[in-house]
């Protein structure tokens, strides 16, 4: 195999039966988020504010959370901590574009599970995706 195939197979996960809930304001990284996840075959669903993500996770059997933490109306530590209440077994990986310090240990106080730092690496976000969803 070369390596393009090998990048490949790391890029390509066949998630069709899962999931994902990307709750995201900005047009720009849905657009990433979409380029990602298509190959994947996973059911995306959108939400744009806090409060929406926590009524699509009420519809939904949601597998994983993406939630950007600056948000309208409802911000996503708050809507985080509303998720985990409803079901704390489905993980939720932040993502935010604020890195100073602490910010890792205000998310992981919400619950969520793990964190990105925008901007987001395909790699990183994959190998990220790949530790909650092949299990
Ligand atoms: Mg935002």
């Amino acid at each position: 195999m070369t390596d393009n195939g090998t990048l490949n197979n790391m890029l390509t996960q066949n998630w069709e039966n899962k999931v994902i809930l990307v709750v995201e304001d900005i047009d720009t990284n849905k657009i990433f988020f979409d380029a990602a996840l298509r190959k994947t075959k996973a059911k995306i669903l959108w939400a744009i504010d806090g409060k929406e993500a926590i009524e699509m996770f009420k519809q939904n059997d949601v597998d994983l959370v993406l939630m950007d933490l600056q948000l309208p109306i409802m911000d996503g530590y708050t809507a985080t901590r509303e998720i985990k209440k409803i079901n704390p077994d489905v993980p939720v990986i932040a993502q935010t574009a604020h890195v100073m310090s602490g910010e890792r240990e205000k998310c992981l106080e919400a619950g969520c599970d793990d964190y990105l730092a925008k901007p987001i690496r395909l790699q990183i976000l994959m190998d990220t995706l790949s530790k909650f969803l092949n299990t």
